[in-house]
């Protein structure tokens, strides 16, 4: 039920398909521009398997020097996510270091309607909560800050033509991935449910076990909000081994 790194390549291996029809999918939407560009890049979005595959070849190919450094962003973030606000790893000055390859939920910020926007704005509220009341049920309050924090609704996206996109399209490309990633059968389901759908989760999990990575966190969470001492958290980021080296 969890990823091995033997998995990942044989993912890798295999998926030359599925990342196409991924493609495909993410070429139905416009080119867009933004006015405030990357401004609104403060978290890691959601994604589904298929669309996390692509970015972990991408650091695979990367050369080594340029990838230890955006692993130690992609766990950093995974540790401190529960008590700061930092920004999305893959945002370097304001450019994203995966552009090509960046996410459903990046490609369509700024397209939904306003009412599509806020209702999914609510889910993730709702998650959130849940998730502020599990740490609480282990002794540990998030600041509010972080449980509060909330992308805001975007007007400062324009398609580069004048195509007009409607949320009927976007619904149908994120549920198009879904589909072609539902192709991974089980392991599709463990990403999204075991992983909560988040790449960091699951680079983490590769890097120390999936048991560790939990347990981890939970004691650098517990820590940082009952003292804000970061010693323990840079100690475990200079000393990573390059995980990629496991992925080829
Ligand atoms: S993946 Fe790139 S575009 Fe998406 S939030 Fe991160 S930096 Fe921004």
């Amino acid at each position: 039920m969890t990823f091995s790194p033997h998995i990942i390549r044989e993912l890798l291996r295999t998926s030359d398909h599925q990342l196409q029809e991924l493609k495909e999918t993410y070429a139905l939407l416009p080119a867009t521009r933004c006015r405030r560009k990357t401004h609104c890049c403060s978290m890691l979005p959601e994604m589904t398997l298929v669309e996390a595959l692509p970015v972990i070849r991408r650091l695979v190919e990367m050369n080594s020097a340029m990838r230890n450094s955006l692993i130690q962003k992609i766990i950093t973030y995974f540790f401190l996510n529960p008590v700061e606000i930092t920004s999305c790893p893959f945002l370097e000055g304001q450019e994203c270091r995966i552009y090509p390859d960046r996410f459903f939920g990046c490609r369509s910020y700024g397209l939904w309607s306003r009412a599509r926007y806020e209702a999914l704005a609510a889910r993730d509220r709702k998650a959130k909560k849940h998730l502020q009341e599990q740490w609480k049920s282990l002794g540990v309050s998030l600041p509010k800050k972080v449980v509060d924090f909330q992308v805001p609704y975007c007007l400062c996206v324009e398609t580069n033509g004048p195509e007009v996109i409607d949320d009927k399209t976007l619904l149908k490309a994120s549920d198009r991935i879904e589909e072609i990633s539902s192709h991974f059968s089980s392991r599709h389901q463990w990403f999204a449910r075991r992983y909560f759908s988040d790449l960091s989760f699951l680079l983490s999990a590769l890097m120390f076990g999936y048991t560790q990575a939990v347990q981890m966190k939970f004691t650098l969470v517990r820590d940082m909000v009952h003292t804000k001492d970061r010693t323990e958290l840079d100690k475990i980021i200079q000393e990573l081994p390059d995980l990629c080296e496991a992925l080829t």
